[in-house]
């Protein structure tokens, strides 16, 4: 029986997160109404020049030092002449020869281990507008988004299954949101990938014939297309069949790849240099000082996470893989010294909310300080968990101090001295052997009985009051239990 391999190589192109397009000053902000943001030049009128976006480069730079490439010093802009209705000067200003970005890497986990992947090269280049088809037969354009600043990164063929490909674009779309080059909407098409695949003979040292899909917009459609193309490659091969070298289309719908068109030779596009841009000529200082906006990434959090504080391996990762949520856990680590408790609290319950919420952190606008002060209230056991949890949410709604909370909590609830003496009377009946252990010199099963007295009072107990009376109540059972011998 053969056995196959699968061979992967992907183009990710990501919309850089500038407040204006590439060659002209029009709005590059998502909008939902046509052609709102268009010119001249964007729409391909004669006798318009183009001038590049400076901070476009900038964040070109930034996902290029993330992705440990070579920046070069030396860049220039191509011409790739095609006609389509969407690209109305009939080419785009794209990076052929000498892209800005080249030989990088990326470290992946895979369930095998951590996988280097190559990236060959990153360049820079404009996004076409968008073709709305009407079932009428007639088609609409949009050219907001032409002229949109756009980074390709180009993998090395590295990848091998639909898994590790996931994973790749997951962890690459993370690490680009981290640099802030570009928000990476994969739903308003922010974030495409097109997936380059071709099988062989394991053992064979050679690449088979590749097909390529076009403009996935999901990690599931790229999982799903690997998949199906794949197979349908192996089984031509299979068949004795050659595998033809396309285009392809994926159909989401159907779940099936769909050819599209010949794949075109390199000389159906005609590239030749842009003669209305100059080269990008960066400076070394240039380059450095793009790399000191970069945060600490992901990789580098997760290890310092797991080295120094402890972290088992898996939350380390859900941590750092944004930066918010990362920088928010930092903050309250800060706050609190109590790395395992504040990664149970930002992995579990602060998660738990946002996604309830349907938020980001960004937009919860939590203290991380105040929910290091919750902490550290469960640990010095002026708290139980659970109630904690309620203040939590309080807390997530309120934005409030957890102490403050906590102040007007007990107020509008058991804030009776009376009641809570009965509480507390009742707690420690039941209990008689940790308060043997408490008049024996254990102080610690204090905690222990604020945690009874608030599941008693389903939390609703005010925490100084209920401390004063047990306190008053143990000092009463100490001294009848030890009475001071006379004489
Ligand atoms: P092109 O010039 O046609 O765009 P490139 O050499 O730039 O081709 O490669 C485009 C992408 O295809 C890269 O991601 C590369 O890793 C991948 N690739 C190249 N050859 C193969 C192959 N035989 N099988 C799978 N992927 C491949
Ligand atoms: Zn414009
Ligand atoms: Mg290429």
């Amino acid at each position: 029986m053969k056995e196959f391999e699968t061979i992967i190589g992907l183009e990710i192109h990501v919309e850089l997160a500038t407040s204006t397009k590439l060659f002209c000053s029009c709005s590059a902000r998502f909008t939902r109404e046509p052609n709102r943001n268009c010119c001249p030049l964007c729409m391909g009128m004669p006798g318009t020049l183009p001038v590049l976006n400076r901070k476009a480069v900038e964040y070109a730079v930034r996902v290029g030092l993330a992705l440990s490439c070579r920046i070069e010093r030396f860049s220039r802009f191509d011409r790739k002449n095609y006609f389509y209705p969407d690209l109305p000067k009939g080419y785009q200003i794209t990076q052929y020869e000498y892209p800005l970005c080249k030989e990088g890497y990326f470290d992946i986990d895979t369930p095998q281990g951590i996988k280097r992947i190559g990236i060959a090269e990153i360049h820079l280049e404009e996004d076409a507008g968008k073709l709305i088809h009407l079932e009428d037969g007639f088609s609409l354009i949009d050219y907001n988004r032409a002229g949109i600043p756009l980074i390709e990164i180009v993998t090395e063929p590295d990848l091998r299954s639909a898994e590790e490909a996931k994973i790749f674009s997951e962890d690459l779309r993370n690490l680009i949101m981290y640099t802030r080059a570009s928000d990476c909407k994969m739903q308003e098409g922010s974030m495409r990938v097109d997936v380059n695949l071709s099988v062989r003979e394991k053992g064979t040292p050679d690449f088979g014939t590749r097909t390529e899909i076009k403009n996935l917009n999901s990690f599931r459609s790229v999982a799903r297309a690997i998949q199906y193309e794949s197979e349908r490659q192996i089984r031509l091969l299979k068949s004795g069949k050659n595998v033809l070298q396309e285009t392809r289309r994926w159909d989401e719908a159907k779940g099936e790849s769909v050819p599209m068109r010949n794949k075109e030779d390199i000389s159906d596009y005609r590239y030749f240099k842009e003669p209305d841009l100059p080269a990008i000529i960066l400076s070394l200082e240039e380059i450095e000082s793009v790399r000191k906006t970069l945060p600490s990434l992901p990789r580098e959090r997760m290890e310092r996470y797991r080295r120094e504080w402890n972290l088992p391996w898996n939350d380390a990762k859900l941590i750092a893989s944004s930066r918010a949520l990362a920088d928010f856990y930092e903050k309250t680590v800060q706050y609190c010294r109590l790395p395992k408790e504040a990664s149970h609290w930002v992995t579990g319950e602060v998660l738990k909310k946002l996604n309830e919420k349907k938020l980001v952190l960004e937009e919860s606008d939590m203290d991380p300080k105040f929910l290091g002060k919750l902490i550290l209230l469960v640990k010095e056991e002026r708290l139980t968990g659970s109630v904690a949890k309620k203040i939590f949410d309080i807390m997530f709604d309120t934005k409030e101090d957890p102490e403050k909370i906590i102040a007007s909590y007990g107020r509008i609830t058991v804030k009776d001295a009376g009641q809570l003496d009965q509480v507390i009377e009742k707690v420690l009946k039941e209990n008689p052997k940790a308060v043997a252990d408490y008049l024996g010199g254990k102080k610690k099963t204090f905690g222990y009985f604020m945690g009874e007295i608030m599941k008693e009072t389903n939390g609703r107990a005010d925490t100084a009051l209920a401390k004063k009376i047990l306190e008053k109540r143990l000092a009463f059972l100490y001294n009848n239990n030890n009475p001071i011998k006379e004489g």
